[in-house]
């Protein structure tokens, strides 16, 4: 007899950020097929084969499917099953005793990649928690973009993708590879396919990079020097916007000044891109209007990430690509509950004074704790003691800059519970471990608080296995039991209609829709200025003293000092089938990667030895592990591109899956971190290799 399928639509996450729109089949509460909407304003039709492994990770017998109580030592294995009941009553309780006895700054509530409202459901529960400690990976992932953004021109400049654009720059982004920010990569194809140019900055030969006029093999960490090279060019041969720079920018005479000290020819040295290249590429970009810098995390994933995030700012400020269709704008949002009010920002005005970071000399507006003064509160007291933590969607051991580290830190918490999918080698260390639902098992609302102007549709198709429940539901739970009850929702849907209110639609009538997006609207600083102090484009921050900032942007020299230990420079980037630590146990995606594969390029390889498809030792002065070796003419020879993310969910719980083996983050180390946002390097880092 023929199946009965029901195809439901809605859009993917939880695999990323999510946005591809997918026309999920269901038959007796069990997806049975994924398929792409051709319907989607994001993705058109196209889903990858992390959206197309769906059904199997819903189903998978590995999942978490009950909440669990730590029967022995932290990391022995040993867990009973206990009922939601007593897991919420122990977490509240613990919590609420941490609280009474040491304060409620410290408990931290931690989070990783946002996939939907979780975030700022936890946001709004430590909030009204009293906690100032959102411990989040802002400081590597979209802070040093937004919030530079914010100081330098009032707003978080995105692509505009939806009118033509006649040059996309792809900086330290390879968008064909994992969905940045949830902005799909089928409308920069459909871009290309229109006529668009594209230039590439990446120190690998990506697809895109093959198909770039230009190609840029910038040395990793050195995005700042390549940046203020360019606009040595561009103002040193007028190839900027004069009218704009004349009317909407502070500060380009000392930006002019600044930059002379930059010439290609003595920037060559450093970003290894020669003279010539980084001239075509600075004419090109001044030429094209409207040209637009998809940037990507690899320009914040150093300490100098303030520095470069500006620098692209002045660029694409000064080539008057601000704010027009088919440049960086600032995305209209579609109405929507305000952020602030959403987490309840009222109830701790005191949150900036109070957070571990407050006296560490951070950017102003950064909201969430970088985890490296999270870890440094929990094992050293400083600047006071963090006690217990709360952590959910994430997986801090693998994802933190110096993974030991951070596992002595949850070993050290007084109290920790993990809300997850799967047990991973940070849920394994927890006192409590909840069974997360995932995307299709609950209602949620995408690309809230992204800042791309749209938000997405999520029903959920089906009901979650076992006693799985969804993050949201599950912070508005202990919402209830660890403060005032009547802040929080009778059902978590209450808190999906209120997000949805000022649209004049509740969830239902969204999903009609799928999608909202905001108002159309470009040069909105011509009816009243840019949002920061002087009401231009802040290319010299007007009040850089007052906010404890450099004025200008510069290049320090490479975030790692040289070393002759360590002649290689390493970097790393994100696997398509993966989603950072996440979705190794899925047969489906884990055939297409099954070990961690480092790319080296063959010349390197053989001088030390190594052979192609060779277990290799990479050491930095932090940390050693072994990958796989991968021999690629299109690195670099002084780069390494190691696997990031790798633990092995195969491997015995008890042997911590082997997380030690083969994860990026236990090379790096967070002693040194960038002033601005506490950013440890996770790119640039010295590095040699050996024959395993
Ligand atoms: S790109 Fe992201 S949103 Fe699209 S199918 Fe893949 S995981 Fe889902």
């Amino acid at each position: 007899m023929k199946k009965e399928v029901n195809w439901v639509k809605t859009h993917c996450a939880r695999m990323d950020h999510g946005g591809c729109a997918l026309l999920v089949g269901v038959h007796e509460n069990r997806v049975v097929a994924v398929k792409g909407d051709p319907d989607g304003y994001l993705s058109r039709g196209y889903v990858c084969p992390k959206g197309l492994a769906a059904p199997e990770r819903l189903a998978s017998s590995k999942r978490l499917q009950h909440p669990l109580k730590r029967a022995g030592e932290r990391g022995s294995g040993r867990w009973r099953q206990i009922g939601w009941d007593e897991a919420l009553a122990e977490i509240s309780d613990r919590l609420a005793e941490t609280r009474e006895r040491h304060g409620a700054r410290s408990v931290a509530f931690c989070q990783g990649m946002p996939k939907g409202l979780e975030h700022f459901a936890l946001i709004r529960l430590a909030n009204l928690f009293g906690s100032p400690n959102v411990v989040a990976v802002q400081d590597v992932c979209h802070a040093p973009r937004e919030i530079s953004g914010l100081h330098t021109c009032g707003f978080y400049p995105v692509v505009d993708w939806h009118h033509p654009n006649e040059l996309i720059v792809l900086w330290g982004s390879n968008p064909a590879a994992t969905n940045e920010e949830g902005q799909i990569c089928s409308l920069l194809r459909s871009q290309i396919e229109r006529g668009s140019e594209i230039v590439v900055v990446d120190p690998r030969r990506t697809e895109l990079a093959s198909r770039a006029r230009h190609w840029l093999q910038v040395r990793p960490g050195a995005d700042a020097a390549l940046a203020l090279a360019m606009l040595n060019v561009i103002i040193s041969e007028s190839l900027y916007d004069a009218d704009f720079v004349k009317r909407w920018t502070h500060g380009f005479d000392r930006l002019a000044r600044l930059v002379a000290a930059y010439p290609p020819e003595k920037m060559a040295e450093v970003t290894w891109v020669a003279p010539e290249l980084i001239r075509s590429a600075a004419r090109t970009y001044a030429g094209a209007k409207p040209a637009a810098i998809a940037w990507g995390n690899a320009i914040e994933q150093t300490v100098h990430n303030f520095d470069a995030a500006r620098s692209l700012i002045d660029l694409m400020a000064i080539c008057g690509n601000l704010d027009v269709p088919g440049g960086n704008i600032q995305a209209n949002e579609p109405p929507q509950q305000r952020l602030g009010q959403f987490v309840r920002a009222d109830r701790l005005p005191d949150k900036p004074k109070e957070m571990i970071h407050a006296h560490q000399g951070c950017i102003p507006r950064l909201m969430t704790v970088p985890p490296v003064y999270f870890r440094r509160a929990v094992l050293e007291s400083d600047p006071y003691p963090v006690r217990a933590a709360y952590v959910q969607c994430a997986n801090p051991v693998l994802a933190y800059a110096d993974s030991k580290q951070t596992a002595r830190a949850l070993e050290k918490l007084d109290f920790l519970a993990v809300a997850d999918i799967f047990m991973t080698p940070s849920a394994a260390l927890a006192d409590i471990v909840l069974p997360a639902a995932t995307h299709l098992e609950f209602d949620d609302i995408g690309h809230y608080g992204l800042g791309h102007g749209i938000l997405l549709a999520r029903p959920g198709a089906v009901s979650p296995p076992g006693q799985c429940r969804p993050d949201i539901e599950i912070i508005n739970e202990l919402g209830k039991r660890l403060t005032a009850a009547c802040d929080w929702f009778e059902d978590y849907h209450e808190m999906l209609d209120g997000v949805l209110a000022p649209a004049g639609l509740d969830f239902e009538a969204f999903c009609r829709r799928g999608y909202l997006r905001g108002e159309e609207k470009f040069r909105k600083y011509e009816a009243g200025g840019f949002k920061t102090p002087s009401g231009k484009v802040e290319l010299c921050l007007s009040k850089a003293d007052s906010l404890g900032l450099p004025q200008l942007p510069e290049f320090k020299g490479p975030p790692d000092p040289a070393s002759p230990d360590f002649p290689l420079v390493l970097t790393s980037c994100k696997n398509p089938y993966f989603l950072h630590s996440s979705y190794r146990w899925l047969e489906k995606l884990r055939r297409h990667s099954p070990q961690p594969q480092a790319v080296v390029h063959p010349q390197t390889a053989d001088a030390c030895g190594i052979t192609d498809g060779e277990e290799m030792i990479i050491e930095t002065c932090h940390g050693r592990i072994s990958q796989t070796a991968r021999l690629d003419a299109s690195i670099h020879p002084d780069v390494v591109l190691a696997a990031y993310g790798w633990w092995f969910p195969e491997m015995p719980e008890t042997d911590a899956h082997r997380w030690q083996q083969a994860n990026f983050n236990c090379l790096t180390s967070a002693q040194r971190v960038g002033a601005q946002f506490g950013t440890p390097n996770l790119k640039g880092i010295n590095c040699r290799i050996r024959r395993a």
